[in-house]
């Protein structure tokens, strides 16, 4: 049978691929982003309780109205922004759900949309299968910063969504202040919406401030923010996150939301709303992963590995030029199945650019994970 692909360039996600490689040879595996520790096991218990007490049936499906709740008012406590939980927070099976919804509600055949590589792999076939087309703006090693000059000469007619991403992934970059205020700019002259992917909103480095769009009222009015539970309480597995969109935006995407997923898991919504309502786990988040990103540059100094500054998320980038002149992918397949160690190499989030000498690295990690890799590492 001959099938025509949407999506012909587009294999199986790096992340996958990775972790398996990773298992199959028994590598430590530092690729895919996920803690190697677990939750705290209240939250585990609050799950349970739910379901044995028969919260076991459907969500509504903008999501269970007290985790709404407690999203808004977690978003005015600490973005001053005013959310309105029945018709601007809806509840999605994940992040990667949430990019799709807003990608599919808005753009239309032929419409264009801004990326900036290396962006998370997502982001552009939920673009092109959609019908959209990906316009690739690039953020360049090694300091990764947006060229707001690139990017307005980027916007046309046609320019329907602008993805933002901070902290980023996989660069570990943060948006500025001064940021915001060109982003001001072009959204006021084009109307453009924003696709906010601010997944790391709670994990951020040296007393830098979360510059989310929920802060700026011209941009929150374009804007779908994307958060995700997952990261802030250490369920990744639980695939549960939010969209936060003026009503107009919600109105749209959940027309999608509701025919992709309909709802997301009900326990576990209800557990994470007595969490998040008693403002638990984010608080604390930034030093606890800043600790952990500080404990694994400090068991590489020495080495080879010559660390790009991470200023949030829970990635590192490592430049490798001193140690070879492979490709990323080759060195990051070599140093998985020779040296123990699995990292993400960053071609899989470019498009037009070469990729520079640099592998991604997860420290979301037990100390003891952190500890046995780096001593790998500092062979080479
Ligand atoms: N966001 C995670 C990462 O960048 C992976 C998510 C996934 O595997 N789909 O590693």
């Amino acid at each position: 049978m001959h099938l025509r692909s949407k999506l012909p360039a587009v294999g199986t996600t790096i992340f996958t691929v990775m972790s398996k490689l990773a298992a199959d040879v028994g590598a430590i595996n530092l690729s895919q982003g996920f803690p190697d520790f677990d939750c705290d096991p209240a939250l585990v218990d609050a799950v349970a309780r739910h379901m044995r007490e028969g919260r076991n049936q459907y969500a509504p499906m903008q999501g269970v109205p007290a985790l709404r709740q407690a999203v808004a008012a977690t978003l005015e406590a600490l973005y001053g922004a005013a959310y309105d939980p029945d018709g601007e927070i809806t509840i999605t099976s994940g992040g990667t759900e949430a990019i799709f919804d807003a990608v599919a509600a808005l753009v239309h055949s032929g419409d264009e949309a801004i990326v900036f590589e290396p962006c998370y792999d997502s982001y552009v076939p939920a673009i092109e299968v959609n019908g959209g087309r990906a316009v690739v703006v690039s953020l360049r090693y090694p300091d990764y910063r947006v060229p707001w000059d690139e990017v307005r000469a980027a916007i046309s007619p046609r320019t329907r969504m602008i993805v933002l991403n901070s902290p980023h992934n996989p660069t570990a970059t943060i948006l500025s202040e001064s940021d915001m205020t060109e982003l001001t700019r072009i959204v006021d002259d084009s109307g453009v919406t924003i696709l906010s992917d601010e997944v790391y909103e709670h994990i951020i480095f040296d007393g830098a401030r979360h510059e989310s769009m929920a802060r700026y009222p011209a941009l929150r009015a374009h804007s779908f923010i994307v958060g995700s539970f997952g990261k802030t309480y250490h369920v990744t597995g639980w695939k549960v996150g939010y969209v936060a969109a003026p009503a107009a935006l919600s109105a749209e995407f959940r027309k999608v939301h509701q025919f992709v997923t309909f709802s997301t898991n009900t326990p576990v919504q209800h557990a994470l709303a007595e969490f998040l309502a008693d403002g638990r786990g984010y608080p604390g988040l930034s030093a606890f992963y800043q600790r952990k990103r500080d404990l694994f540059l400090a068991l590489i100094e020495g080495s080879r590995w010559k660390p790009l500054l991470s200023r949030g998320t829970y990635f590192q980038l490592l430049d490798y030029s001193a140690i070879t002149d492979e490709t990323d992918m080759d060195f990051a397949l070599r140093l998985t199945r020779e040296h123990g160690v699995a990292s993400i190499p960053t071609s899989a989030f470019l498009y037009t650019q070469t990729a520079p000498p640099v592998l991604r690295f997860c420290f979301a990690k037990k100390d003891e994970t952190l500890e046995s890799a780096a001593t790998r590492l500092r062979d080479l």
